[in-house]
């Protein structure tokens, strides 16, 4: 039996209890699904991304399933809008849990729009990093970027000055600072954010800051405290040793 359905504010004929999803493609509506095939007869509504606004009478508009909707009569479909991309979105999350690497779901996110949360990589998104290189350090070597739509703390190439403040402050360890052959790297996931040669300690011999570490602190003090360039050659196990010292001889 034919009936009348409204699909986005348009009358269209339809068979009675045909799935919505099948009338929608035929239309030619753009609306994500995975688990649909036109070749199996009975849909399941497992991924859960058709997710459309249905309101039949009087009744309250509901989102829902287009895949497994049957066309009614007074039925009225909405298949685009905040709630419904939110709906989606959540449903995109849900299968990202389970395929957090897949390329076809985020080119699929990419293609409706959809939001999707950040990747399993560590990093909390709580900014600290970005904010202690800005605010206290002054270097700005981090940024927060979205890539697919997802958020990164990713580095601004060449401003690191290899403190490591953002690795201490960091609450997960995401960003790691490692010391190898006088070289510091400072890294999260598999970008480097800075890569250093380290200065040894004039008083123990240690190898304790990087060159451009020192030269930050000498521009950041020197106005205020201009014995700073020299401290800045001893660690600060030496320099509090050196400190110490001259404050005796006084
Ligand atoms: S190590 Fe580099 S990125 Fe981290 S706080 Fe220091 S300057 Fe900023």
């Amino acid at each position: 039996m034919s009936i009348v359905i409204t699909i986005d504010g348009k009358e269209e004929t339809v068979e009675k209890g045909e799935f919505l999803l099948t009338v929608l493609r035929r239309m030619g509506k753009r609306v994500p699904a995975l688990c649909y095939h036109p070749a199996l007869k009975k849909p399941v509504g497992a991924c859960r991304l058709c997710a459309v606004e249905i309101q039949t009478g009087d009744k309250p508009a509901k989102i829902q399933r287009a895949c497994i909707a049957k066309t009614r009569p007074e039925m009225r479909v909405i298949t685009e809008g905040d709630e419904i991309r939110a709906a989606q979105s959540r449903a995109m999350n849900a299968l990202l849990t389970y395929a957090p690497q897949s390329k076809a779901l985020f080119k699929l996110a990419t293609e409706f729009g959809l939001d999707t949360q950040p990747p399993p990589d560590g990093c909390i998104r709580c900014h600290l990093c970005y904010r202690v290189c800005a605010d206290l350090v002054g270097a700005s070597a981090l940024k927060l970027e979205h890539r697919e739509g997802r958020p990164y703390i990713v580095p601004i190439p060449g401003h690191c000055i290899g403190c490591g403040t953002c690795a201490n402050i960091c609450p997960t360890d995401a960003i790691k600072v490692l010391d190898h052959d006088n070289v510091r790297t400072i890294s999260i996931r598999d970008e480097i954010i800075g890569q250093h040669p380290l200065e040894r300690c004039e008083g123990c011999g240690k190898l304790y800051a990087t060159p451009k570490f020192l030269t930050h602190i000498e521009q950041r003090t020197l106005p205020v405290h201009p014995d700073v360039k020299e401290h800045h050659n001893y660690c600060p196990t030496c320099a509090k040793l050196f400190s110490n010292r001259v404050r005796r001889l006084s």
